[in-house]
């Protein structure tokens, strides 16, 4: 008996790897299509200043609108995207798209408005020849100044970079770019690393800030310090409540982003935000 059960349950395993491997199959197929039929489009995620409530820009972050599955998140197509090679023609989107929206923004909402776009830059994306070139071009032709576009890497992506890279990273800040760490702190990295890189931005991981709520404040303290000491600024991901925010401002830590101010947003949406931020007196109801 013991034998079919086995048998059953290998057949079970086995099955449920055919599927996820199917289904994969399917991803990487479908993703092909979704570049040629325009299913991929840009949500925004405000990033506020948390001292003043002022909105300082938007995270672009991808989402794909499928045929038939519906709205698909990041996590389940772009590490896809990323094994096939496809994140080069996905990420070039990406920043092209991002940068023409922040044009678009610019000529809705004249009354000296400066957002900065936060674009995810994958470790892939850095190996390509002539990316550098591209983004310059971009930038030429939008006329965007370098300082308004940020591209996000993680830790551990700028951590495996090799000499090449590492000196697209150092072209891209010549643009003026700015760069951010995303994910910051979970990535394991050797400190001094971090040195070598012109970074901007250090951007907390969700997960310490969640910990705040249980006044688990050191390491979110350390890392602000460690930012201002090196002269850079500080985002906490993910803030969902008052409470998290109020430890935020205690601690000195200058922007954020989170559920708390507003979900990442259709472009339409994102506009209204915008015009709601603008507005005199609104700083979004919550500094
Ligand atoms: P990320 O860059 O760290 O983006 C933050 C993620 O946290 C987003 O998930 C966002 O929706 C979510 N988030 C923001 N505020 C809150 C909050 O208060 N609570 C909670 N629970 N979540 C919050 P999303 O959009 O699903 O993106 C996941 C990841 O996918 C991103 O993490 C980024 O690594 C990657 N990604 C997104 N767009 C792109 C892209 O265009 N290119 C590349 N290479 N990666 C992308
Ligand atoms: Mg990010
Ligand atoms: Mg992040
Ligand atoms: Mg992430």
């Amino acid at each position: 008996r013991a034998k079919t059960e086995g048998k059953d349950c290998y057949a079970v395993f086995n099955s449920n790897m055919q599927l996820a491997a199917l289904n994969r199959l399917q991803i990487e197929n479908d993703l092909r299509e979704a570049i040629k039929q325009e299913q991929l489009c840009l949500y925004y995620q405000p990033i506020i200043e948390l001292m003043s409530g002022h909105l300082s820009g938007f995270e672009a972050l991808i989402r794909w609108q499928h045929p038939t599955k519906g709205l698909i998140y990041p996590d389940e197509f772009i590490p896809i995207a990323e094994e096939t090679g496809l994140i080069n023609p996905i990420g070039w989107w990406v920043i092209q798209q991002a940068c023409y929206q922040l044009k678009c923004w610019e000529k809705e909402h004249p009354k000296g408005l400066k957002l900065s776009i936060n674009v995810n830059l994958s470790a892939q994306q850095l190996k390509q020849k002539g990316l550098v070139e591209k983004i310059g071009d971009l930038l030429t032709e939008t006329k965007i100044e370098g300082n308004r576009l940020k591209l996000e890497i993680t830790e551990s992506c700028l951590l495996e970079t090799v000499t090449i890279e590492a000196q697209r990273v150092n072209q891209i800040k010549e643009l003026g770019i700015g760069l951010c760490i995303d994910d910051f702190g979970t990535g394991y990295s050797s400190l001094s690393r971090l040195y070598e890189f012109p970074i901007d931005t250090l951007k907390i991981d969700r997960s310490f800030i969640r910990r705040l709520e249980f006044s688990q404040t050191a390491i979110v303290q350390i890392i602000v310090s460690l930012a201002h000491t090196l002269g850079i600024n500080v985002v906490a991901e993910g803030i969902e409540t008052l409470e998290q925010l109020n430890h935020l401002q205690g601690l000195g830590c200058e922007l954020g982003q989170g559920y708390l101010f507003s979900k990442p947003v259709d472009s339409a949406k994102a506009n209204q935000l915008l015009h709601n931020y603008n507005s005199e007196g609104n700083r979004g109801g919550f500094i």
